[in-house]
């Protein structure tokens, strides 16, 4: 046998030892995060004594010194928290939404305000409903058909979509700025029927903005069976009156942290891998998928890298970030201060997709990256996560983008049931399924692993 064919014979060897190796280690950690409940246990006090924790409120502030407190028994390096100033918008306790007919009678909506919206005056909103499906079908009926009334968006999303992503991806647009182009033809405020895909009497919140609008009108979420309801009630009676009514304000800028846990790399301590889920919810929520999930999935890698006893060569940052549902001013603020201090990241990923059966990754990143970091798809195989596809990552690592030469990732799961949930009373800590958040953080593990082991490119 001549030395080339047993160099080759030989790499060959050491290449299988070194896969049949890794293969061993991914699925000591799926083990490691199956036999572990901790995450769970965390999220459930999350959840249930922060919930409502938007950017600037009170239980943000909470719920920062709680995962602080955590993430300090997670021996970590180091834990500490990093400034940034939130805006404070506050709902303002209770929001009305009434049907003033008199065909058939008072019925009361379910309805709340939207992030950002103003509020109503004092007396609340008492006005005529255009119902309409599209921004088209609201130009063609004009200011003459608008002035003065509410226009109701009441376009259901798409059930036949498989993916709910896309299917809220057509309507969320209402929601965005749908105010603002409403005022443009004299509306009085908006109602916005809730983008999810429950049939439920939960209003679904987000955020709005005011956008080249001659007025800023206020904006309403109503439930989806409420919306029907409505829609119903306007066949009967086209000249019914709904009344509405808010208190929601902006108070001063707050202080604000992300809450940061860092371990230093073994051999490469100046390049970062940075895992991270947003720490605020909408006030009207648990935030259990939405994500406070996200949160403990992230520290769970951690946690998962310890049990097997791995040591990241690279630097590793579990990042808990403010503010992901008005501003991302936390991860606007942590881009910055990396960038401001030079460092290298190789590697962004983010769980913000809710805590469901995790399928695979969606990544953002150079084709010469991708192609790398799609030689690693087989490894997932086995735990039904190998779909790697490349449509965009996290909201607040998104802003480490222009580092042009970083990997973003983002957990992608099952998203059949993720805007059943979204930003609503319905996102509660009990429908989170413990075998699926473990399994994402394993998914997530992994994929650290491998980066931080093989690096991103030859
Ligand atoms: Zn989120």
């Amino acid at each position: 046998m001549n030395t080339l064919k047993i160099s080759i014979i030989t790499s060959y060897c050491l290449l299988l030892v070194s896969c049949n190796t890794d293969k061993t280690e991914i699925a000591r950690i799926y083990s490691a995060a199956q036999n572990d409940s901790t995450s769970y246990y965390i999220l459930r006090g999350l959840c249930k004594n922060y919930p409502n924790r938007l950017g600037g409120s009170a239980n943000s502030i909470r719920a920062i010194d709680y995962m602080k407190s955590i993430m300090e028994q997670e021996k970590f390096d180091t834990v500490y928290l990093q400034e940034c100033t939130v805006t404070h918008w506050d709902r303002g306790g209770e929001e009305i939404g009434t049907i003033k007919s008199n065909k058939v009678g008072s019925t009361r909506l379910s309805v709340c305000t939207l992030g950002n919206s103003v509020g109503t005056p004092n007396k609340g909103i008492n006005a005529e409903i255009v119902e309409v499906k599209s921004f088209e079908e609201l130009e063609k009926l004009g200011e003459k058909a608008i002035k003065g009334k509410i226009v109701f968006f009441n376009k259901p999303m798409d059930a036949t979509k498989i993916n709910s992503f896309e299917a809220y991806g057509e309507v969320v647009g209402f929601r965005f700025s749908g105010a603002s182009v409403a005022a443009n033809y004299g509306a009085e405020a908006v109602l916005v029927r809730s983008v999810t895909t429950a049939n439920d009497t939960f209003p679904h919140t987000g955020v709005m903005r005011y956008e080249n609008t001659p007025k800023q009108i206020p904006a309403f979420a109503i439930s989806t069976i409420h919306a029907d309801i409505l829609s119903k009630q306007l066949v009967d009676d086209p000249k019914l009156i709904v009344h509405l009514k808010s208190n929601c304000k902006f108070l001063a800028d707050e202080k604000s942290f992300n809450v940061i846990g860092e371990v230093r790399g073994s051999e490469f301590p100046d390049e970062y891998i940075t895992v991270g889920g947003h720490l605020d919810s909408w006030d009207n929520t648990e935030g259990a998928h939405d994500d406070g999930g996200g949160c403990v999935q992230s520290i769970g890698v951690w946690r998962i890298f310890r049990d097997i006893g791995y040591i990241p060569k690279r630097t590793l940052r579990v990042v808990m970030f403010m503010d992901e549902e008005m501003n991302q001013r936390g991860g606007r603020k942590y881009a910055e201060m990396a960038k401001q201090k030079g460092e290298k990241h190789i590697f962004a990923l983010e769980s913000d997709g809710g805590c469901d059966k995790p399928k695979g990754f969606s990544f953002d990143t150079k084709e010469n990256h991708l192609n790398y970091i799609n030689s690693y798809k087989n490894f997932f195989e086995p735990y039904g996560a190998d779909q790697f596809v490349s449509h965009g990552a996290g909201v607040d690592i998104d802003f480490l983008k222009e580092d042009h030469d970083i990997i973003l990732g983002e957990l992608m799961v099952d998203p059949t049931h993720y805007f059943d949930y979204h930003h609503s009373g319905y996102d509660t800590f009990e429908h989170i399924n413990k075998e699926f958040l473990q399994q994402g953080s394993a998914s997530m593990a992994t994929i650290v692993f491998l980066v931080d082991k093989f690096g991103v490119s030859e």
